[in-house]
C-alpha cells in the first residue's frame, strides 16, 4: 500500500489526484457533521444519528475513515453506539460528534460539540473552538508542533479552563489515521515542523475537570491487531470481509452488520481469538464536561487550507 506522502529531500508531494480526495472527503465529512448538529436532539438515538452521519457520506461517493464517534459529557472520544443500542440524547447532554470521510484512503477528521436542549456549556464549547482557530492560525509550514500546542493550552486557560493533555491531534496520511506527527494540546517542548504538504487533524479537548482521560470501559470500536486463521468458520468469514472492507482502519459493530448480519457474537469470537482489539472509551478522569474541535487542514505554500471547513 503506497502512502500519499511521498517524501523527497524533505518535501511531501502530493499530485492533483491525491488533492481531489483529500478535498472531496473534507466536504464530506464537514456534510456529516453538520448533519449531526442539525438532528441531535432529545429523544433521538444515538445509533440514528451515527447512521444518518455515516449514510451521508457513503450514499456521495465516500467511504468512512472510522466509525462516527458520539461522546457524551464527561466522555472525551472513543463512543459509538451499537447496532442494539436504544440510547437517546438527553437534555443537557454535551455530545462530541465526532466523524471521518475517505475518499480513495485519503482522509478527512472533523468534530464539534453540541448542547442538546441547554446552554450551560457555552463558554467550555467556545473554548475548544477559539483554541482550534488560533492554532489553525498558527500551523504554517515551519512552525513547531510544540508552540502549536501552547496557543491551544494558553486560550483554554484564559477561558477558565484546561486542556485535555493526554489527548491529541495527528497528522494523516493515506489510510492511516494516526500517522506520525502528533499535535499536542500543550506546548510539549516538541520540535518538530509542519512541513509543506502534510495533512493534520488538530483538535483541541477543553474540560472544566482535571485535564486528562483513563481508559473506560472496553470500546465498542475494533481495529485488526494480527491476521491469523482461527477455526470458525462463520467468524474466519466475517474477518476476510472486515480486512478486505475496512482495510487498516477502525471499524464496529453497526458496520459489520452492514456486511453480515448479527456480526457481534462474531467479532466477540474474533477479539477473544486476538484477531481484533478495541479501543477504550476515554473518559475525564474528575467527571469533568469535555468538549472538542477539530478540522483537518492541509499546510501548503505558507497558506493552511482547512479542508472540513
Ligand atoms: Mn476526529
Ligand atoms: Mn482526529
Amino acid at each position: 500500500m503506497a502512502l500519499f506522502l511521498k517524501r523527497r529531500s524533505k518535501m511531501y508531494l502530493l499530485d492533483e489526484h491525491a488533492l481531489d480526495c483529500i478535498r472531496k472527503a473534507g466536504r464530506l465529512s464537514s456534510e456529516a457533521r453538520e448533519l449531526g448538529r442539525s438532528i441531535a436532539s432529545e429523544g433521538v438515538k444515538l445509533r440514528e444519528v451515527a447512521d444518518r452521519m455515516e449514510y451521508h457520506i457513503l450514499e456521495h461517493g465516500g467511504r468512512l475513515a472510522f466509525p462516527v464517534n458520539i461522546s457524551i459529557n464527561e466522555t472525551a472520544a472513543h463512543f459509538t453506539p451499537n447496532t442494539s443500542d436504544e440510547m437517546v440524547f438527553h437534555n443537557g447532554d454535551l455530545a462530541k460528534l465526532d466523524v471521518g470521510a475517505q475518499v480513495d484512503g485519503y482522509l478527512g477528521d472533523t468534530a464539534a460539540t453540541v448542547e442538546i436542549g441547554t446552554r450551560n456549556w457555552q463558554p467550555l464549547i467556545d473554548a475548544s473552538d477559539r483554541a482550534l482557530q488560533l492554532a489553525i492560525e498558527m500551523a504554517k509550514e515551519g512552525v513547531s508542533v510544540g508552540s502549536i500546542g501552547g496557543i491551544v493550552e494558553r486560550s483554554i486557560k484564559d477561558a477558565g479552563f484546561r486542556p485535555v493533555v493526554n489527548l491529541s491531534g495527528h497528522e494523516m496520511k493515506r489510510y492511516n489515521l494516526h500517522a506520525g506527527l502528533t499535535i499536542p494540546n500543550f506546548n510539549d517542548g516538541t520540535l518538530s515542523k509542519v512541513q509543506g504538504n502534510m495533512l493534520l487533524a488538530i483538535e483541541p479537548f477543553a474540560t472544566n475537570g482535571q485535564g486528562q482521560v483513563a481508559n473506560g470501559k472496553s470500546g465498542n470500536i475494533y481495529r485488526v491487531l494480527r491476521d491469523r486463521t482461527i477455526k470458525d468458520a462463520e467468524a474466519q468469514k466475517l474477518f476476510e470481509k472486515i480486512k478486505q472492507e475496512f482495510v487498516t482502519l477502525p471499524f464496529c459493530e453497526r458496520w459489520c452488520d452492514r456486511i453480515q448480519p448479527e456480526s457481534a457474537p462474531l467479532l466477540k469470537t474474533l477479539h477473544r481469538h486476538g484477531l481484533i482489539s478495541t479501543y477504550p472509551v476515554l473518559l475525564e478522569v474528575q467527571r469533568g464536561m469535555v468538549s472538542q474541535t477539530e478540522h483537518t487542514v492541509l499546510a501548503c505554500n505558507g497558506r493552511t487550507e482547512i479542508t472540513t471547513l
